[in-house]
């Protein structure tokens, strides 16, 4: 009777205690391989510090990036304004090379017209933009790793 009532009145923070103590079975299997965790935990504490150690220098490049511009450089042969040119009837008379940039904004797509010259600035932000799509995957995947590491200790604290 008596302990019928405390069971209901304990709750939810009782109930994980108890289920502590009535899966010793279970946890006594843990203790046993303790030794062997003694050398997996040293390996999961190196594994820890390379993890952190490789995502701060990924985020170092990150802080190290220029400027960056999503889209691509192509080069355009253009037909001119004047009805009677060349360029009109044969498509080898177009003029050009003209250069633009394109991207896209709000799935609206931009033809950013380039002078020569301004070419190579636009080339330099794709390519960063590049490279922090590809860090940022990196980063990623590194956390995916990392947070399963930084798990696994967590959890074999829980055992102690
Ligand atoms: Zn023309």
């Amino acid at each position: 009777m008596e302990r019928g009532e405390k069971h209901s009145e304990g709750g939810a923070e009782a109930g994980v205690e108890r289920g502590c103590g009535s899966g010793h079975g279970y946890y006594g299997n843990i203790y046993r391989r303790s030794v062997m965790k003694a050398t997996s935990k040293a390996r999961l504490a190196a594994l820890i510090l390379s993890d952190a150690q490789r995502f701060a220098s990924l985020k170092q490049e990150i802080v190290q990036l220029d400027y960056f511009c999503k889209g691509t450089v192509l080069k355009r042969m253009m037909k001119c304004g004047h009805k009677q040119c060349a360029c009109h009837r044969d498509p080898a008379k177009r003029h050009g090379p003209y250069l633009e940039c394109t991207y896209k904004v709000h799935n609206k797509t931009i033809n950013l017209k380039l002078y020569p010259e301004v070419a190579p600035l636009y080339r330099a932000a794709i390519q960063q933009y590049r490279k922090l799509k590809s860090l940022l995957g990196r980063l990623e995947r590194l956390s995916r790793t990392a947070l399963a590491h930084r798990a696994k200790q967590v959890q074999s604290k829980r055992t102690n």
